[in-house]
């Protein structure tokens, strides 16, 4: 459509086969470009399967994930292309070369380029969560489940990648016990940096999530946002998959190209949520002090 072109002026889908070629010219002849369902997996020669059956397997499972619990989900129409680098030099070289500002070291994904990128150099465990969360980001970017052309507030998007790190989340196993689903790092993460008992400082930061995008920036809460961005989605569909369809639903649809006041970005959540962010806090606390 020409919102998708108009946007950056940097993403053209093609065509399955007019992509296949530009990525086999781009990459030259020491990279195969593999094809699966949904994914044209670039790496190494002679690498084999694992990287494409698991690219796979995490978009499969995400789709699931969102059908059940009511999120709209559309086909992508366009090959997703996902990259794999023999090592971690050449991962920062292609970053580099794409002009793309890298905020974690084992994976992303650029919106821009609607790519995901990681590298093989180093123990796949090491980095599969990574690869994970960012898979999820292509997932949810192809699938309409975020908007290519309207500002989702970054605790709705960094939630849901943050949901899809767990192994068990990414190969199907989301069925599985709760303790299985559970991000150990950011549980971690909320209890070693907010007071987790104190329900007003809890309010303060997720009011503050709501309205902005801002504790993203800060290097001195970064991992933070994270970890609470993954705790309101996480809580949402565990806990009131209808507020989560919703939220997802409404967010995906928003008007293109308008500026997401945060005035408004509360409202929204309070309307959506069907809750204020008190009783909401409230209930997130006893949601993360129940969990493992
Ligand atoms: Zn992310």
């Amino acid at each position: 459509s020409q919102a998708m072109r108009s946007i950056g002026g940097q993403f053209q889908p093609t065509s399955s086969v007019e992509l296949r070629n530009q990525l086999r010219a781009e990459f030259g002849r020491e990279f195969e470009v593999i094809a699966t369902q949904n994914f044209l997996v670039v790496q190494p020669k002679g690498r084999g399967n694992r990287w494409p059956k698991m690219f796979e397997q995490c978009h499969r499972s995400f789709v699931t994930y969102m059908e059940r619990r009511g999120v709209k989900v559309r086909q992508g129409r366009f090959p997703m292309v996902a990259v794999v680098l023999p090592d971690a030099r050449a991962m920062y070289d292609e970053i580099a070369r794409l002009g793309i500002d890298v905020s974690r070291v084992a994976g992303l994904y650029a919106n821009k380029c609607n790519r995901v990128m990681t590298h093989d150099g180093g123990a796949i465990s090491m980095i599969a969560a990574t690869v994970r969360h960012e898979a999820a980001h292509q997932s949810a970017f192809n699938c309409g489940v975020h908007s290519r052309v309207n500002d989702t507030p970054s605790w709705v998007t960094e939630g849901i990648g943050q949901m899809f790190e767990p192994d068990a989340m990414s190969s199907g196993r989301s069925g599985t016990r709760l303790v299985e689903r559970v991000n150990t790092d950011s549980v971690r993460q909320l209890r070693d940096t907010i007071d987790m008992d104190d329900p007003n400082e809890v309010a303060r930061w997720v009011d503050r999530m709501i309205r902005s995008d801002d504790l993203f920036r800060n290097p001195t809460t970064i991992h933070t946002a994270y970890a609470l961005a993954w705790s309101m989605m996480f809580y949402l569909a565990e806990r009131d998959t209808e507020a989560f369809a919703d939220v997802l639903n409404f967010t995906a649809t928003r008007p293109p190209f308008e500026t997401y006041r945060s005035g408004q970005r509360m409202i929204d959540f309070e309307r959506v949520v069907g809750t204020d962010v008190r009783d909401f806090s409230n209930q997130l606390t006893r949601f993360v002090a129940s969990l493992p």
